[in-house]
């Protein structure tokens, strides 16, 4: 592709995540494994501010709500406890809707200080609640399906995807310019080159296997998803919870549907995201295990998943009954020097040189804004729509 000045531009980027766009599995790390969270209030506000209204005007352009799950939902901190699940009385909710009125339970979800229409958490099990952000400034999407539909749309517009893993960024040592990439075809195994202009390295956590000096850990997180039948519409609200936990341990025999969880952890965190298509997500805490050679070598422990699964069944007859679909793990990229992400040109590396890693907890949200300024930095020469200069590669390498 040509620049509107005229000059040629041969562009490889490394990645088939969020923030970048090639092909070893597209979304199959972090960005296919996420929430979907997308927010005014995310970090950091520089970026926010591009990516906020990106995230609008692609789903109003490309009928994001039908794509990729695209809506505005409430977002809230739930504190409360979980309890121990039982049967539930037959025909008690009936009288006591025919005693009180049809609104007995809003009016009581209401007065606790929970959203009216949040009826899918116990009420009596609530503690505290408060919204973490005013109407219209939470969104969510489907992860999974917005980075696999803008890749399409991203190959109807001429993008190559090409199937391997890059194995080095190949420089011209006397220009210190990047000259290419070199890859693993995935289906020959053979070795071979890209020549590029530019590369952009998106790689997530599996960044620094191809520029050492870039300050990037992983965190390991599990998720499940839960799907429902017959079919049933969640109101939109996505949980960041604090469950003290119930133990009782005479439940835990193998005839018992409950098992406690099986760590000392009392007080558990799992965030819930009800999704529009008969869906919920929910996921657990971080931990720190080696990153593996590839996003195909994450392992998945079952019963990271199986805590996360009883954690949220335990304050939500609902969430009970669904049945896990997906069990999975994945790797966020963390910028180990603290702040980031790392945006921009890293020209003082090898010219042409280009990253965009270290999105932490909110590579989905600020996907679309890094994308535009790196789209400005490659076509017209600096990043215009923001000033992002405190993300810039040199403040990290
Ligand atoms: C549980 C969880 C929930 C989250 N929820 C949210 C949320 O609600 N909102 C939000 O904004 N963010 C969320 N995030 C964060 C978000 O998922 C990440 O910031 C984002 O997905 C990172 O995208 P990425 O493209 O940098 O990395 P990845 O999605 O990991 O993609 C990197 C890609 O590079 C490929 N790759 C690696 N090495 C090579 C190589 N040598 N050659 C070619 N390709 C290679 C990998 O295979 C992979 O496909 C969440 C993360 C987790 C773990």
């Amino acid at each position: 592709m040509s620049t509107p000045s005229g000059e040629q531009r041969n562009i490889v980027i490394i990645g088939g995540g969020i923030i970048g766009s090639s092909k070893r599995g597209v979304a199959q790390g972090a960005s296919g494994k996420a929430g979907g969270l997308v927010a005014k209030w995310a970090y950091p506000a520089e970026l926010v501010n591009v990516t906020f209204p990106e995230h609008v005007r692609l789903a109003e352009k490309y009928d994001g709500a039908n794509k990729w799950g695209w809506r505005y939902v409430n977002c809230g901190s739930w504190e409360g406890r979980g309890e121990v699940p039982r049967p539930r009385p037959r025909g008690r909710k009936q009288s006591l809707i025919a005693e009180l009125g049809p609104d007995w339970e809003t009016r009581k979800r209401i007065q606790k200080g929970l959203p009216g229409d949040l009826d899918w958490v116990k009420e009596e099990l609530t503690d505290s609640y408060s919204a973490m952000a005013p109407e219209g400034q939470t969104a969510q999407i489907q992860p999974y399906l917005f980075t696999t539909t803008l890749l399409k749309f991203a190959k109807e517009k001429g993008v190559q995807v090409v199937g391997g893993r890059a194995t080095s960024l190949n420089i011209d040592n006397s220009s210190k310019s990047i000259t290419g990439v070199t890859y693993t075809d995935n289906e020959t195994g053979a070795t071979e080159t890209l020549p590029a202009t530019q590369v952009i390295l998106a790689a997530g956590v599996w960044s620094p296997k191809l520029l050492p000096s870039l300050p990037i850990s992983g965190t390991r997180a599990h998720s499940i998803i839960l799907h429902f039948d017959p079919p049933r519409v969640f109101s939109p609200h996505v949980l960041f919870t604090e469950i003290t936990m119930p133990i009782i341990p005479q439940l835990s025999s193998p005839s018992s549907p409950y098992t406690p969880p099986n760590n000392t952890v009392r007080v558990a965190s799992p965030e819930i995201y009800a999704r529009p298509t008969n869906e919920v997500y929910c996921c657990g805490p971080g931990d720190n295990p080696p990153v593996p050679e590839t996003v195909d070598e994450v392992e998945v422990d079952h019963q990271a998943t199986e805590n996360v699964r009883q954690q949220v069944a335990s304050i939500s007859n609902e969430l009970r009954e669904g049945r896990v679909v997906r069990r999975q793990a994945c790797f966020l990229p963390v910028v180990s020097k603290g702040g980031g992400p790392i945006v921009g040109s890293a020209d003082h590396v090898a010219k042409g040189l280009i990253i965009a890693t270290g999105h932490t907890c909110w590579g989905i949200c600020n996907a679309p804004g890094t994308a535009k300024a790196l789209a400005e930095l490659i076509m017209e020469g600096e990043i215009k729509c923001a000033d992002l200069s405190k993300l810039a590669p040199s403040k990290f390498i």
